[in-house]
């Protein structure tokens, strides 16, 4: 997550749903800026990208005691700069299923029946332990919701069994570089940058999913790169003047 890490923000999730919008409009919005053709660009089969922006080059395999698995809402898939993707291609063994009600899904059904490794939901919350402070002992199976704040919880209050699952939530360590999805909240990160964090604290190795954050952070700045480019940089992005010292001041300049 952790677009599901913040408590409930309509601000946020209606930035979220902004961006998705113009994510699928971009190539209309591309015809208008530039009169050039905008002919069908070849994808990535993999990480489903433009081959322009692919990733993939990015991504060290990376093993994992922990059992990932991330139930990704379909409007999520949509989002061109997910990365849930990236984390389901680089951990080991991780998967990733996409839909929307998930009771009675083999999917579930096989994430929450392994003895060795069992479930936890990444959801914050009442009760939900602090992997930092309070990480399960014993590897365990991740179960991750890939969505907004509205949609992940929507996802679990019809899933009786998603919803009675022992929950783990997080304090992000450090600000989220996730700039093309404008984060309201200080301790929003995406979905990729949880796991990095959450996993470390999982597993007692706090930089072992590093590897993680280096597709994710080519994705960034890939994209801005190409907003530069089209010169039609969305409000939402634009780079805002920061007080010297701030914590990303210079990274957007
Ligand atoms: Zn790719």
């Amino acid at each position: 997550m952790s677009r599901v890490r913040a408590p409930g923000n309509p601000i946020r999730d209606r930035l979220m749903e902004r961006l998705a919008r113009a994510e699928r409009e971009a190539p209309a919005t591309r015809r208008k800026v530039s009169p050039r053709p905008d002919v069908a660009r070849p994808r990535c089969g993999r990480c489903r990208r433009p081959q322009s922006a692919c990733w993939c080059r990015f991504i060290t395999p990376i093993a994992a005691r922990t059992r990932v698995v991330i139930l990704q809402h379909p409007r999520e898939h949509d989002v061109a700069i997910g990365t849930a993707r990236m984390a389901a291609l680089a951990i080991e063994g991780a998967e990733l299923h996409l839909g929307l009600a998930w009771e009675g899904t083999e999917a579930l059904r096989s994430a929450v029946s392994d003895p060795a490794r069992p479930p936890v939901l990444l959801f914050p919350g009442d009760g939900a332990r602090d992997v930092g402070t309070d990480p399960p002992q014993g590897p365990v199976t991740l179960v991750v919701i890939d969505g907004t704040w509205s949609q992940a919880k929507r996802m679990v209050r019809q899933s009786p069994t998603l919803a009675s699952l022992p929950r783990v939530s997080f304090v992000a360590p450090r600000p989220s570089n996730y700039r093309i999805r404008k984060e309201p909240r200080a301790d929003y990160v995406s979905t990729v940058e949880a796991l990095v964090y959450v996993l470390g604290a999982l597993e007692g190795d706090a930089d072992a999913f590093r590897p993680l954050l280096v597709p994710f952070d080519a994705m960034v700045d890939g994209h801005l790169e190409k907003q530069r480019e089209r010169a039609v940089l969305p409000r939402y992005v634009r780079p805002r003047k920061r007080p010297a010292g701030s914590p990303r001041a210079g990274r957007d300049a």
